[in-house]
């Protein structure tokens, strides 16, 4: 059974969050170089997200790569269920987040040709509108900056 709150996310975290990983070299002790946390970054969009097992290390220094290796992982989430409408303009996904709750990103194609993506920040919605299920189970918690870009990624 789930746990009515969210589960505090223990390593390895998001290799999406930005936040967790100035947290984590803090506490490491590691004088991280802003330089680095933004190729990482950068890198890790421009190659597509591959395990970090796989990601292009190279120029980085060997602690930033041993820490990152230690604590983080490309992604925490899954999708456990993709729907497309009949007309292929909507896909709804769902996606089950490292302590079992799940939420829902949508992708809307549209008639002009952009393609637009409804993320969840949060587990639940407190707002309680009677004709929403997600209304039914009120607020269970928010979700990491990486568990919301996990969802673009
Ligand atoms: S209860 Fe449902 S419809 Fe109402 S604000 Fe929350 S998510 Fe939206």
């Amino acid at each position: 059974m789930l746990s009515k709150k969210r589960l505090a996310q223990q390593p390895p975290h998001s290799a999406l969050d930005l936040p967790m990983m100035l947290k984590t070299f803090e506490q490491l002790d590691y004088p991280v170089k802003e330089y680095h946390i933004l190729e990482f970054q950068r890198r890790l969009h421009k190659s597509k997200y591959p395990p970090l097992s796989q990601f292009d290390w190279s120029s980085f220094p060997v602690r930033f790569v041993e820490i990152m290796m230690a604590n983080f992982v490309t992604t925490t989430s899954k999708v456990v269920l993709s729907q497309t409408s009949s007309d292929q303009m909507t896909t709804k996904l769902l996606i089950e987040l490292h302590d079992g709750h799940q939420v829902e990103s949508v992708i809307m194609r549209h008639e002009t040709g952009r393609t637009t993506l409804c993320v969840s920040s949060q587990v639940g919605c407190k707002m309680g509108c009677t004709f929403c299920a997600t209304g039914t189970m009120g607020i269970i918690g928010n979700l990491t900056a990486g568990e919301i870009l996990e969802q673009v990624s």
